[in-house]
Parts: C-alpha cells; sequence; structure tokens
C-alpha cells in the first residue's frame, strides 16, 4: 500500500529519471521548495501539459488540477483566447523596458476592479509586491517595526520571513539561516484570529504596517472570525499605522475586486499577484493616492525592476482578468457551493475537517475547523502525506502539503467535479486504513 508509485509501474517513470538529473543541477531538483513533495509520500511528478482543468505529467498520467499554477489559473490551462492575447504581445515585441499602453489600460482596469485601489505599481512576483509596499508602509509612517500574523505566507524576503518567537519573546525569529536576528527584531507576530496581541504591539507606537492575508490560504484555508478583519482596520487607524492586505492569493479569486470586496474590507495598501498575471510573472501592490504617490519618482521612497509591466505578462494578466465577469465568479461560486456540499459530509464522516471560502479549500487530518496556525500544526500531517499520493492515483493533483490550500478553477463542469469528489473520498479512506 505503501509502495511508491514508481516501483508499481513496469519501467522506471520519466519524472524519477528528471528528479535524479534535476537534484543534481538544481539544489533539491526543485525552483521553489514546496514543489519537492517534502511533506508528502512520494515523489514530485513533472509536468509536461495542462488544457483546461487537467493537467498530464511526464509519464502521461492526467491529473485533475487543483492547484492551477498555485492559483493563476482559474480559467484553466492554455486558454484559448487568453494564449491569443499574449502570442499577439509577443509578436509586438516580449519587453521594452520603456512605457506602454497596456500599462496604462491595465492600471485603469485594476483600480476600478478593487476597492483598495487609487494607484498601482506592477512588479514581476507576489515576494516583490510585499517586499514594496512594507518599504512604502516604513517610508510613508517613518516607522520601522511591521507586524506580521502566524501562518501568512508574504512571499520570502526577510521582513514577513519569521516565525512566531517563543514564549513570552517579544521579537520573531528568522524564518530562515541567513535573515539576521536584527532583521526579525523588526517584525512581531501575532496568531491569527487574535486582536488582543495586536493591540500589544500597535500600542508601542512604533508600528508601521500590519501585513495581513484577509483569507489565509497558506496555513490551508482559514476564515476569518467576524470582525477580525474590522478589529485589523480599526486598531490600525487609531494607532497610525497602515493595514496591509495580501491578496496576492485571493486577489480576482474571491471576487473580482478580492477580499476586500467580498468581506468588504478597506485596506491602505493591496498586494496582487498570482491571478492578476493570467500565468505570467506579474505582480502588483497599491493602494491610496496619498501613500502610492511617496513613491519614487513622485516621492522619496525607491522602487524599481527591469522588467516591471512586461508587455506579455500585461496581456496575459488582461486577458485573464477581463473574462472574469460577475457570470464566471457567480458559476465559481456555485462550483464551490457543490463541492463543498459533496464532500463535506464525508469528510466530516471520517473524523476529518473541511474549511472553505469560494473556491479555496482544505481537507484538514483533525476533528475541528482550525482557526490558526497553532492548531493546523496539529494536524495528522502523516496521514495528509497519504492521502496526497492516494489523490495522485486516483487523478486528483492536490496541493503537496496540509499547509496549503486547494483552488478551483471556474471551468469545472459535472463530470470534473465528479471526478474531483470521488477520488478524493477514495483517497481519504486509503490513507485512513493505512494508519498503524
Ligand atoms: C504566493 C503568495 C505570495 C508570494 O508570491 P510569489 O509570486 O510566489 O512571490 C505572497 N503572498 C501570498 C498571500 C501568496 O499566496
Amino acid at each position: 500500500m505503501s509502495a511508491p508509485i514508481s516501483s508499481q509501474q513496469p519501467e522506471t517513470p520519466k519524472s524519477h529519471d528528471l528528479l535524479a538529473r534535476a537534484r543534481r543541477v538544481i539544489p533539491g531538483g526543485v525552483n521553489s521548495p514546496v514543489r519537492a513533495f517534502a511533506a508528502v509520500e512520494g515523489e514530485p511528478l513533472f509536468m509536461a501539459r495542462g488544457e483546461g482543468p487537467w493537467i498530464w505529467d511526464a509519464d502521461g498520467n492526467r491529473y485533475l488540477d487543483l492547484i492551477g499554477s498555485w492559483g493563476p489559473l482559474i480559467l484553466g490551462h492554455a486558454h484559448p483566447e487568453v494564449l491569443a492575447e499574449v502570442t499577439a504581445a509577443l509578436q509586438r515585441g516580449s519587453s521594452f523596458g520603456c512605457p506602454t499602453e497596456a500599462e496604462v489600460l491595465f492600471a485603469e482596469e485594476l483600480c476600478a476592479a478593487h476597492p483598495a485601489l487609487e494607484q498601482v505599481r506592477l512588479c514581476s512576483s507576489g515576494t516583490e509586491a510585499t517586499m514594496h509596499a512594507v518599504r512604502l508602509a516604513r517610508g510613508f509612517t517613518g516607522r520601522d517595526v511591521i507586524v506580521k500574523i502566524d501562518g501568512c505566507f508574504h512571499g520570502a524576503h526577510d521582513a514577513v520571513l519569521v516565525a512566531a518567537g517563543s514564549g513570552v519573546a517579544t521579537f520573531a525569529r528568522p524564518g530562515s539561516p541567513g535573515i539576521p536576528q536584527a532583521v526579525a527584531n523588526l517584525t512581531r507576530t501575532a496568531p491569527f484570529n487574535d486582536l488582543p496581541t495586536i493591540e500589544r504591539h500597535l500600542s508601542q507606537g512604533d508600528v508601521a504596517a500590519i501585513i495581513v492575508e484577509p483569507v489565509p490560504g497558506n496555513m490551508g484555508c482559514i476564515a476569518p472570525d467576524p470582525g477580525y478583519l474590522e478589529g485589523l482596520r480599526e486598531l490600525t487607524r487609531q494607532h497610525g499605522a497602515l493595514l496591509i492586505i495580501d491578496e496576492v492569493m485571493t486577489g480576482f479569486r474571491l471576487a473580482r475586486g478580492g477580499a476586500c470586496e467580498r468581506l468588504s474590507i478597506d485596506a491602505d495598501l493591496v498586494c496582487l499577484g498570482k491571478i492578476v498575471g493570467g500565468g505570467m510573472p506579474l505582480a502588483a501592490f497599491g493602494g491610496k493616492a496619498e501613500i502610492m504617490g511617496r513613491l519614487s519618482p513622485a516621492g522619496p521612497v525607491y522602487q524599481a525592476g527591469t522588467l516591471s509591466g512586461n508587455p506579455v505578462a500585461v496581456a496575459a494578466g488582461r486577458a485573464t482578468v477581463a473574462r472574469l465577469t460577475p457570470a464566471v465568479y457567480a458559476r465559481l461560486e456555485e462550483i464551490g457551493e457543490e463541492v463543498d456540499r459533496r464532500l463535506r459530509p464525508e469528510v466530516r464522516a471520517r473524523g476529518l475537517s473541511m474549511t472553505r471560502v469560494g473556491s479555496m479549500f482544505t481537507i484538514y487530518f483533525r476533528a475541528e475547523e482550525p482557526r490558526d496556525f497553532e492548531q493546523v500544526k496539529g494536524c495528522d500531517l502523516a496521514a495528509f502525506g497519504r492521502f496526497h499520493r492516494r489523490a495522485l492515483r486516483h487523478g486528483v493533483y492536490m496541493p503537496p502539503s496540509q499547509f496549503e490550500a486547494a483552488f478551483l478553477p471556474a471551468i469545472l463542469g459535472a463530470a470534473e467535479i465528479d471526478h474531483l469528489v470521488r477520488g478524493l473520498v477514495a483517497a481519504m479512506d486509503e490513507a485512513l486504513a493505512a494508519r498503524s
């Protein structure tokens, strides 16, 4: 039962060979750690192509893709109209390093779509977006400290790659060797859904900003308690700190205007990525004009990027965002509700729990839905690891970690939802049967 998938097939799978070669020339064989399947059973699969909601690995096996490139592919893989617009942009020139009309149109479209955006700047990754938003918040307020929520992920830069301090420690611990303690000292952490800790941090009067995922998807999907995000807004206002809502995952996913629209949240700065780039490397940060006006060259806070606003990436983003109509969001909600209605009773019947907000969901190997990172860490992670591999065998590609949300694309039909539910139910049974 627990034999690796490779030993069950007659020939050595191509993914297995590729992994061996990759490990010689790429650290750990992957270009981003979660892809290595360290937290689940078996070896990572190398993907060869995607079409609609399906992906095929290097050995020709087909999976229903519940990652969608970690969120961006809300319209599925290789959407013909998106492809056509990207191809046309590429043929006009891949990059100029000069302003283009499409950037202006895109910025107008983004500001119209998202309630918190009066001005926006494009960059190339979510990491850059949050890094620059943090610098801008520090530059704007003249304060150095930021508050980060445990279990939220904002990319891989020093200010946000920190872990909660142990016990009564005031300071965060560096989240990785190479991050100086002196840098981590400028970040304070608080559990998700915990306002008293936030208030304690803010009352010290030195906090530039709180950065938060409004609906975290990087500790699995967790819904904010009623009043939590409103409380962050209220407290930051009272204490002269900015509220940075990191919508890299939720932007254009939970609504056209992201979680801010869906949950009626006001933000000073917002970070976008993933869907906004339509599968190309593009992200953005923006917010109130008074704050964004401090950004270079309009103001003194420096920020730059050679490929920022790249025309091919902008074309992919615009083509994707243009197709996210009210009808598409209505269908996406329907898909989420249908999956929920069919899957949740099966999950609960097996003593597990499920969270869902719109088209983001997580099956937790824990009886009760978690509210924060500490509770997620208490899940049966080994069982999740078995579940993941079994789901692959049933042709469903879930994110390879208990700490990641699954994403539904807006193009699932009845047959695909059926495949999803059957595959995950069978995988849960097999994972739990294998429990020793
Ligand atoms: C993915 C993600 C990021 C980082 O984006 P990259 O493009 O991977 O750098 C930042 N914040 C959130 C909420 C994310 O989900």
